[in-house]
């Protein structure tokens, strides 16, 4: 997947780095913590947990100050241009008529849609699909997630496999919302 904006919004990415980050630390937190409890007294554990616990409070903290000062920060007209640009001559995304290559959604209809745009690879790279664009189609985030890895030879078979998986997860998502009792 390719986050379009990634040039424009430097902060925004770095702050989403850190916040993932942030995750990474409170899991292996919680993990140590998980094995403290459970294990004989390990003093030098113990002093690893209270240091990733303050990690996590500190890289916080990063992350609030960083949001904060970029809210209502304009950005330069030129950056917005110069991104827009981009998009706008990109061969791949051009050449599928900035539509969604599996499902047909219209990729510049709404932000987030258009902010999580891919590239997909038709055959997947992991199964040594070719980088270049030919191999490649314009596709929303929710097909580009439900294809994954899937081994495919080309655009029809991609879709065929998506509207399975589709249908699954619909299936999954009724029972959930009845599950916890969300109307449809
Ligand atoms: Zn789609």
């Amino acid at each position: 997947m390719i986050a379009p904006t990634d040039r424009t919004e430097p902060v925004a990415e770095l702050v989403d780095g850190l916040a993932e980050h942030i995750d990474h630390v409170r899991r292996y937190h919680g993990r140590l913590r998980q094995r403290l409890r459970a294990g004989p007294r390990d003093r030098r554990l113990e002093r690893l947990a209270r240091q990733l616990g303050q990690l996590a409070i500190v890289s916080q903290q990063l992350v609030d100050r960083a949001t904060q000062a970029s809210a209502g920060q304009a950005v330069p007209r030129d950056r917005i241009e110069a991104a827009a640009r981009e998009l706008a001559a990109d061969p791949i995304l051009a050449g599928g008529d900035y539509r969604c290559a599996y499902c047909g959604r219209d990729l510049l209809g709404d932000v987030e849609t258009f902010s999580t745009i891919s590239r997909d690879h038709i055959v997947p790279k992991s199964l040594g699909g070719p980088h270049g664009p030919r191999n490649r189609v314009p596709s929303c985030c929710a097909c580009d997630r439900l294809k994954s890895g899937a081994a495919v030879e080309n655009v029809a078979d991609a879709r065929a496999v998506i509207a399975r998986r589709r249908e699954f997860r619909t299936a999954v998502l009724e029972h959930v919302r009845q599950l916890v009792g969300r109307d449809p």
